[in-house]
């Protein structure tokens, strides 16, 4: 793995940037062998960096998100002048279904190994410290892509973020990081910074607050339900956000999702025989007295429509807070190897984020490879497909090799 590396690195030094304020960031490594962290690491020019990553050849390489007066001082001492406001995006946030057919998880007590997700503690002997052994496929990047492009338009029109203060990287491995690069955000502290997460993700929205809810009682209808009342498409901010999603639900979902909400078979139906009307009207303005009108809604289905257009909309809940709070955390460095992968986290433009393939580019490796894999779900490198393997020798191109080594899953045979 190690030589691999190397010679990745040797290739392409040319094609590696110092990342902005070079000078102000700490820099860390971790060590193949040793498995430690080799950090509080300060560069005066980046031969002096791309030298040290040539002799170290190091599994993975990180810069902090920090810019200090010192960065090869102790913590304390380093002067911290900012930070870049970071987001990870990753599939291990997010609920895919495949989750269970490709994430494995193992008891280092008992040994016990099985696949989905990882329970909080061990069935069969009770520890609670589960190693998990996740795994990374196309559907979980694609979601993770889907929620970095929520996360993008949402940065963009509610923070006025400008797209090319946002630097986006995939991580190498499940997910994707965004940075923000601006001397407005650079100073915020830990507790702004969790606002700004706690409003990506929605969290303690009211409705009521963005113009959605139900008015009072109408005495004058017969069936004496209330009115509904909510925000239009072209609303700023969550207003608009739960406008759309609302939208998006009535003019998307199948009549199965429907009823999931507690739609009426009937109402879901008409719902979806109507939709083109529905769409022409409504994409012109939101017809919320429909939802009375016609689709006779009660209580418990506003509310489920409303929480689903938020999950529709909103980042997921479960995204790593910690990430974006701490101001002093280290992030791996684009264009770097990831060593629990051995794919790059190649640099994404914004512009080009809807057909970005991590299983393309970031495969860096040429060549082929023999291993003894001892078990592995299904991988794929660029347009071939491989596996899933149990206890078998075969030769692959050296990326998906490496991938499986890297991963803990195969050996490599001479
Ligand atoms: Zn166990
Ligand atoms: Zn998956």
């Amino acid at each position: 793995m190690k030589g691999k590396f190397l010679e990745y690195y040797r290739r392409k030094l040319a094609s590696l940037r110092p990342p902005s304020a070079m000078t102000e960031r700490e820099f860390g490594f971790l060590l193949f062998r040793e498995r430690i962290m080799v950090r509080h690491k300060a560069f005066r020019d980046f031969k002096v960096f791309t030298d040290s990553l040539l002799s170290l050849v190091p599994s993975d390489v990180y810069y902090s998100t920090a810019y200090y007066r010192q960065p090869d001082l102790d913590m304390d001492q380093k002067g911290w002048l900012g930070s870049d406001v970071v987001f990870d995006v990753d599939a291990d946030h997010i609920d895919t279904p495949c989750k269970e057919t490709h994430d494995m998880w193992a008891c280092p007590k008992c040994k016990e190994t099985r696949r989905g997700k990882k329970p909080t503690k061990c069935p069969k002997c009770g520890n609670e410290k589960i190693e998990e052994k996740a795994w990374l496929c196309d559907r979980c990047l694609i979601a993770a892509k889907e929620e970095v492009l929520k996360l993008v338009e949402l940065l963009a029109e509610d923070f006025g973020i400008r797209s090319e203060q946002m630097h986006l990287f995939f991580s190498g491995h499940r997910g994707y990081h965004l940075h923000l690069v601006s001397d407005k955000l650079k100073t915020l502290d830990d507790v702004q910074r969790k606002e700004i997460v706690d409003y990506v993700i929605g969290l303690g929205l009211d409705p009521a607050e963005q113009g959605l809810y139900q008015g009072p009682q109408d005495l004058f209808l017969e069936n004496g339900h209330s009115v509904v009342i909510g925000p239009q498409l072209t609303d700023p901010g969550w207003r608009g956000r739960l406008a759309k999603g609302v939208y998006r639900i009535i003019t998307e979902l199948d009549q199965k999702q429907l009823i999931e909400l507690g739609f009426r078979r009937g109402a879901a139906l008409q719902i979806i025989n109507e939709r083109e009307q529905i769409e022409n009207e409504w994409s012109k303005k939101i017809l919320w007295s429909s939802f009375q009108d016609k689709w006779g809604i009660t209580d418990q289905i506003w509310r489920n429509v409303i929480e689903k257009a938020l999950t529709m909309m909103a980042l997921p809940a479960k995204i790593d807070t910690v990430v974006t709070t701490d101001i002093h955390r280290l992030i791996r460095m684009p264009e770097t190897l990831n060593g629990k992968t051995g794919l790059k986290a190649a640099m994404v433009g914004l512009d080009r984020l809807e057909e970005f393939d991590p299983f393309s580019e970031p495969a860096v490796f040429e060549g082929t490879q023999t291993i003894r894999v001892m078990e592995a779900p299904q991988l794929r490198i660029r347009d071939q497909t491989f596996g899933p393997f149990s206890d078998e020798k075969v030769e692959l191109p050296l990326s998906a090799a490496v991938l499986l080594v890297a991963k803990g899953v195969a050996m490599p045979e001479s």
